[in-house]
């Protein structure tokens, strides 16, 4: 089929405006008049620097991110390594300015001051279960506390995230050198309803970035691989607090590191070095930075000029087509919504199809193949099927999976 014969809802790699990829095509030949193409120009050429001010101004707008300049703003930076890469590099990061804060106040026994550091996660899902093994991989699991496993509050399963009052965060405050929680659990269909509390709060937004307004000022750091809302595979988008950046703040001497056993990352995940060269330490894929400019250009254009953050008119879209398929969903015995109501993700609809039936499972899938919809099977390591609700899934894309789903049902009650 051609490309507009088909909608695809997968989960990451996931689709992309269809003129934005068009225009791709283009300057993969000739950017700018240029004669040389967008994957060949020097990364330190005027116009690769033009691009990348040009997506972090975008971004700015969108979630509203203070300007770079002074203790209270925030670097926008790029990296490489995805979602996983930044898993370590928070731990780098935060576990080096933790040591740098108690440094300063303690010179004595320090050995035995470093035992105290603690790395609070929340795992509410895969995928902040993997940054919490990635964190105590690095450090430790002695130094990392697991304030809510959401599978102990739900018959060994993710889908709930507990209440608050049952969380067991570190006690003192000044032990916690980072807390950590994934916005939106890609696999499991569970986003978060509003941020968290913790101190050092860093969160992974990379399957909801872009999709609702941020309360950016309250978190030390934000993280998300591009390849879902915002653009290609082959950049992580994070954004920063000068306030753990130098020079405002401290970072722990490498060799201080080493002799407490502590971790001492690789430079290309550093975010101090990162931030200086504003991500040009090495070659940046800039055509990955071009491509989710062009989307988040496409975002504010679509937004009022007078409305910060400019993200609202995108969040409003992704919470009609999630409303209208949950609303279909839940209208049917046939379907079961994996996660609590309370939790559900706008981004990942994860359901089953009578209770999990495989062969029903099969036939949904099949069917809306037919029909060009594709990309509908559920994670491999929890099987079922999942909607993946990004930007870039037009709300005609969600009608049309809306009466599948309802003939779908139909046809198994009749
Ligand atoms: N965090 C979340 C929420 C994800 O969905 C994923 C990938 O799907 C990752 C992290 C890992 O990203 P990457 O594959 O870019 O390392």
């Amino acid at each position: 089929p051609s490309r507009d014969q088909v909608h695809y809802f997968g989960a990451g790699p996931a689709p992309l405006p269809t003129p934005v990829l068009e225009e791709a095509s283009k300057v993969l030949l000739n950017y700018n008049d240029t004669g040389v193409g967008i994957t060949e120009i020097s990364h330190r050429s005027p116009d690769a620097n033009a691009i990348l001010a040009h997506t972090q101004s975008c971004l700015r707008k969108l979630l509203d991110i203070p300007e770079s300049d002074g203790p209270d703003g925030y670097q926008i930076m790029f990296l490489q390594g995805g979602g996983s890469g930044e898993f370590s590099a928070v731990v780098y990061h935060m576990v080096s300015l933790w040591l740098a804060r108690l440094t300063t106040k303690k010179q004595q026994g320090l050995d035995h001051e470093v035992q105290k550091m603690k790395l609070d996660y929340l795992v509410t899902g895969s995928w902040s279960l993997k940054a919490s093994q990635e964190a105590a991989r690095l450090v430790g699991s002695e130094h990392v506390n697991i304030v809510t496993d959401a599978r102990k509050h739900n018959d060994g399963k993710f889908g709930v995230i507990p209440p608050s009052d049952s969380w067991t965060p570190s006690k003192h405050a000044d032990d916690v050198a980072l807390t950590y929680y994934c916005d939106n659990e890609t696999v499991d269909g569970v986003e978060f309803p509003s941020a968290p509390d913790g101190p050092n709060l860093v969160a992974d937004m990379s399957s909801n970035f872009l999709s609702r307004p941020v309360d950016v000022r309250k978190h030390a750091a934000i993280f998300g691989g591009a390849q879902k809302n915002v653009g290609t595979t082959g950049i992580t988008i994070a954004i920063v607090s000068n306030s753990i950046l130098p020079p405002h703040s401290g970072m722990a001497d490498s060799k201080l590191l080493r002799k407490l056993g502590l971790p001492v990352g690789p430079i290309v995940l550093d975010w101090p070095t990162i931030a200086k060269n504003n991500s040009l330490y090495n070659t940046l894929p800039i055509f990955d930075v071009w491509i989710a400019g062009q989307v988040m250009q496409r975002l504010l254009d679509q937004s009022p000029e007078d409305k910060s953050p400019r993200i609202t008119t995108q969040a409003a879209e992704s919470n009609q087509k999630a409303e209208l398929l949950y609303s279909i969903l839940d209208a049917s015995d046939v379907y079961s919504v994996v996660p609590d109501r309370s939790v559900r993700s706008r981004m990942n609809i994860c359901l089953r199809i009578k209770g999990g039936d495989a062969d029903a499972e099969k036939a949904f899938l099949k069917g809306a193949e037919s029909k060009g919809l594709l990309g509908l099977k559920g994670h491999r390591s929890v099987g079922g099927i999942r909607i993946s609700n990004y930007n870039a899934v037009p709300v005609a894309a969600a009608e049309k999976l809306a009466q599948y789903l309802k003939d779908f049902a139909k046809e198994q009650e009749g």
